[in-house]
């Protein structure tokens, strides 16, 4: 081990000043999101009544493709970032693999995951246009952390719809939220119009993304200098996200290596594109060959079995129209451990690279990504999120065909966060008691056909 370097940082002043704008770059832009009053092309001044102006103009934009990251912002980013990229030598050891395995550490961040990049920003933003509150949706609870956070920081009141089953079944999660002085309420409630309509249809509805989602939009857009901010799935969270690839791009320039293979797991999109698409610009406009590869649980299947068409963001349907892979704004996921993973839609700009096969995507079973994440959590010490064990899980079948073929390729993913919160799940795992969930092809159709 003497020689070898394991860690790789930057000193303050090589932290990237500015975001990555993907879109700018791509030859194909995404289609148009819709306005689901008027089917009409959506704008700036519409998105701005649910999100902050500054974050719906960097959603629209198609033209810059840099975007300064606020003085603010950057001193916060200051406190956790760089994160390290690492050199993965014990997978490596352990695989028995001539790849060379890195993986660009986000669970280095206060609350334990990317999302903080995100949320700083989006906090910011809306304190800076007026706001006084903001609310948002979580799953698992990574995302309500963070923006608990961030709020804190910028001296806003937040609060979070947090996914019921999640709510009832990650309490820690829950009381992180109410430290950082967030109000946590299960969704669905019976605090908003959607949320009792949810209700009496469905009377023990277990809460999924879509209808937090629905809840926190009526709460923001029925509530004076109240904005709603979103943990994953538009352009603009895929934009923040960016700092991490740019940021892994000059650490493994200091290792002397470019990734053949890029790869993160997939919820809605936000920590995959953040490693990816600063590489995939080399891809668009330097003529590199990497692979992007998406790790999606097989129960929640939207990138490799989903639909490419018009869909809501939410349960309800009060999110613009987006065009993208999905399995229908009512489809309800199986109640697996990766709570970050259990979305129904891909993004936009995601969908728009997969169909022109900028990018890729695998499933992988439950019961898969925990035995990965084991492996992972031996050799290299750190105990991985659920969600984090799918990109895990990819890596290591990309390691092992280098093993077969011989090939020295580079293989980088991230690890999107840790799972602490989450030994519960591990416990059930290593217990026996977990097991897989496969969704037939008639319950896919059924959901979408319905769109
Ligand atoms: C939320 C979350 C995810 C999934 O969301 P993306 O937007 O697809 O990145 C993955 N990993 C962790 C740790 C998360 O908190």
């Amino acid at each position: 081990m003497s020689n070898k370097q394991k860690r790789y940082f930057l000193s303050e002043s090589e932290i990237p000043a500015q975001w990555y704008n993907i879109q700018a770059d791509m030859v194909n832009k995404p289609e148009p999101m819709l306005d689901p009053v008027t089917r009409e092309p959506i704008t700036v001044e519409r998105l701005s009544k649910l999100i902050s102006v500054e974050a719906a103009r960097q959603e629209l934009n198609t033209t810059d493709r840099w975007i300064d990251i606020p003085e603010p912002v950057l001193e916060m980013y200051r406190y956790y970032r760089s994160t390290p990229l690492v050199r993965a030598y014990g997978l490596e050891e352990a695989l028995g693999t001539p790849a060379r395995i890195y993986f660009k550490n986000e669970s280095v961040s206060p609350v334990g995951s990317h999302k903080l990049n995100s949320a700083l920003p989006q906090a910011y933003y809306c304190k800076q246009e007026g706001c006084t509150n903001i609310t948002t949706e979580t799953g698992a609870g990574q995302w309500g952390c963070a923006l608990s956070y961030a709020s804190k920081v910028f001296g806003l009141e937040c609060a979070v719809y947090q996914v019921k089953i999640s709510y009832e079944q990650k309490p820690y999660r829950r009381s992180v939220m109410q430290a950082f002085g967030a109000q946590v309420t299960p969704s669905p409630s019976m605090s908003t119009r959607a949320g009792k309509d949810i209700l009496t249809k469905y009377p023990n509805h277990q809460g999924s993304l879509g209808t937090a989602i629905s809840e926190a939009v009526e709460l923001a857009v029925t509530t004076p200098g109240c904005k709603y901010a979103l943990g994953s799935v538009m352009g603009h969270v895929s934009l923040h996200q960016t700092i991490i690839g740019l940021e892994a791009e000059k650490q493994l320039q200091m290792a002397g290596d470019y990734p053949d293979v890029v790869i993160g797991c997939f919820g809605g999109g936000s920590n995959f594109s953040g490693i990816a698409f600063p590489f995939m610009r080399h891809n668009i406009c330097d003529g590199k060959k990497t692979r992007f590869v998406a790790a999606e649980p097989e129960s929640c299947p939207k990138l490799t079995r989903g639909k490419f068409c018009y869909d809501y963001g939410d349960e309800t349907g009060y999110t613009p129209l987006m065009p993208m892979f999905s399995l229908g704004h009512q489809f309800k996921p199986a109640n697996i451990h990766a709570g970050g993973l259990r979305y129904h839609g891909a993004g936009v700009i995601v969908s728009q690279l997969i169909k022109d096969g900028l990018m890729e995507a695998v499933d992988i079973s439950q019961l898969r990504s925990f035995e990965a994440g084991l492996m992972f959590a031996k050799a290299e010490g750190i105990v991985p999120a659920p969600e984090s064990c799918h990109a895990i899980a990819a890596a290591i079948d990309e390691a092992l065909r280098c093993k077969e073929s011989g090939e020295e390729k580079v293989i980088l993913f991230c690890l999107s966060g840790h799972g602490l919160m989450d030994m519960s799940a591990y416990d059930q795992y290593i217990s026996g008691s977990l097991g897989n969930y496969t969704i037939s092809d008639e319950e896919i159709e059924k959901n979408v056909s319905a769109l």
